[in-house]
C-alpha cells in the first residue's frame, strides 16, 4: 500500500525499472511510511501481471504468495524488535495463542540487524528463483545494522547476484556507513505538508490528530502509532524532566525512559530544545503547545550559550542513539548533559 503523499514518488520510481539498479536506498524521516512503500514496490516487482500504473495486481500467484508472507523470492530483513510491533497477516497468526510468549521475549528482542540475518541471505541467493523472475529483499531500517552486519551485507552489495534487488529504507542516510550508501542508489520518499498529514490522520479516525501529528515532528504514521498506543507517558516523563532539569529527576527517570526507543527519546528532546530556542526568539512553539507554560518558563531563565550547547549535544547523541553500550547510560547520560546545560 502507498499513501496519498507518495503517488508522486511512486510514478517517478517506475521509470527506474527499465534498468533496475541491484540496490536501492530509500530515505526520510522516521513514520512517514517508507516500510509499506519498499513492500508495495517489491510486491509489484515480483506481481505477474503489473497494472500500467507499475502496482501488484493483487490476484496473481505471486500476489497471493505474497499477502500470506510466504513468496519464495522475497526476504524481509528487520530488527528482532521490529517483528512484534507491526501488525501483518502472518504476524497475527503468530501471536495467536501464545501471547505471554510473545511479549515476554519482546522485552529482549534485538534492535540490530544482525549478521546472521545478513548471512541467511546467502542461501537464498544461491538458489534460482522460482518463477525465473527477481528475487527481492527489502531491509529496513538499514542504521540498525551494526558493524559486523553491515560489513557483511557490504560484500555482497559489491558482487551482488545476478537477479536480485535489494531496497533499503533508512530515517538517516548520517547514520550509515559510507561504504554502503556509495553502493545503492538513493531515492528520497517525501514527509508529507502538513495539511495533507492531518487530513489523511483524521480520516483514520484519530482524535486531536493535530496534537499527535504535531509531537511527532509531522510524521503521520509516527503520529498514528502513538494515538493508537493511547499514551503520551513516557513523552511526558521526558518533557515533564526537561521542563524542570535536576540530577535528581534524571537519574530516576533514566531506567524507565531507557525502555522507550532511545532515538524517539532524542527526537523529542530535539523538538523540545527547538521549541525552546523558537519561544526565546519568536515567542512561537512548533511541537508542544500543551507545554507552553513550561516552555516559556525555561526559555526565560537558559542562557543562549547553554542553550546552544544542549542543541549541539544533541544533534551529536542522536548518531549513537542506534548502537548504544548500554541504554540506561545512554538515557542517564543525555539527561545529564541536558541538565548541565539548562538548569
Ligand atoms: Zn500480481
Amino acid at each position: 500500500m502507498i499513501y496519498p503523499w507518495q503517488e508522486a514518488a511512486w510514478d517517478q520510481l517506475q521509470q527506474m525499472r527499465v534498468r533496475l539498479p541491484h540496490a536501492i536506498l530509500f530515505y526520510g524521516p522516521a513514520g512517514i511510511g517508507k516500510a509499506d512503500f519498499l513492500e508495495a514496490f517489491a510486491q509489484a516487482l515480483l506481481c505477474e501481471n503489473v497494472r500500467p500504473d507499475g502496482r501488484a495486481c493483487g490476484t496473481c500467484a505471486s500476489c497471493g504468495w505474497f499477502a500470506q508472507g510466504n513468496h519464495p523470492d522475497y526476504r524481509r530483513v528487520r530488527p528482532e524488535a521490529l517483528e512484534d510491533e507491526v501488525p501483518t497477516a502472518e504476524g497475527d497468526d503468530a501471536a495467536a495463542g501464545d501471547g505471554d510468549k510473545k511479549s515476554k521475549s519482546s522485552k529482549t528482542a534485538s534492535k540490530d540487524i544482525k549478521i546472521e540475518q545478513v548471512r541467511a541471505l546467502a542461501d537464498f541467493m544461491n538458489i534460482s528463483t522460482h518463477r525465473q523472475g527477481l528475487r527481492v529483499v527489502v531491509l529496513y531500517p538499514a542504521e540498525a545494522l551494526n558493524m559486523p552486519a553491515s560489513n557483511a551485507l557490504l560484500k555482497t552489495l559489491e558482487e551482488p547476484p545476478p537477479g536480485t534487488v535489494f531496497l533499503l529504507a533508512s530515517n538517516g542516510l548520517d547514520r550509515l556507513l559510507p561504504t554502503i550508501l556509495s553502493r545503492c542508489r538513493k531515492f528520497a520518499l517525501p514527509t508529507p505538508d502538513h495539511s495533507s498529514a492531518l487530513a489523511w490522520l483524521q480520516a483514520q479516525g484519530v482524535n486531536d490528530a493535530d496534537g499527535w501529528l504535531r509531537e511527532q515532528g509531522g510524521a503521520p504514521l509516527a503520529a498514528l502509532a502513538q494515538a493508537e498506543n493511547g499514551s503520551r507517558e513516557e513523552l511526558d516523563t521526558l518533557l515533564q524532566i526537561l521542563a524542570q532539569p535536576s540530577i535528581d529527576s534524571a537519574l530516576r527517570a533514566a531506567d524507565k525512559l531507557s525502555k522507550a526507543p532511545l532515538a524517539n527519546l532524542v527526537a523529542w528532546q530535539q523538538r523540545w530544545l527547538y521549541d525552546v530556542f523558537s519561544y526565546k526568539l519568536s515567542g512561537t512553539i512548533r511541537y508542544y503547545p500543551r507545554y507552553q507554560r513550561e516552555l516559556a518558563a525555561l526559555a526565560g531563565r537558559v542562557s543562549t550559550p547553554g542553550l546552544m550547547r544542549a542543541i549541539k549535544s544533541a544533534n551529536e547523541r542522536r548518531a549513537v542513539a542506534d548502537h548504544p553500550l548500554s541504554p540506561k547510560l545512554f538515557v542517564e547520560d543525555m539527561l545529564l548533559d541536558y541538565t548541565a546545560c539548562c538548569s
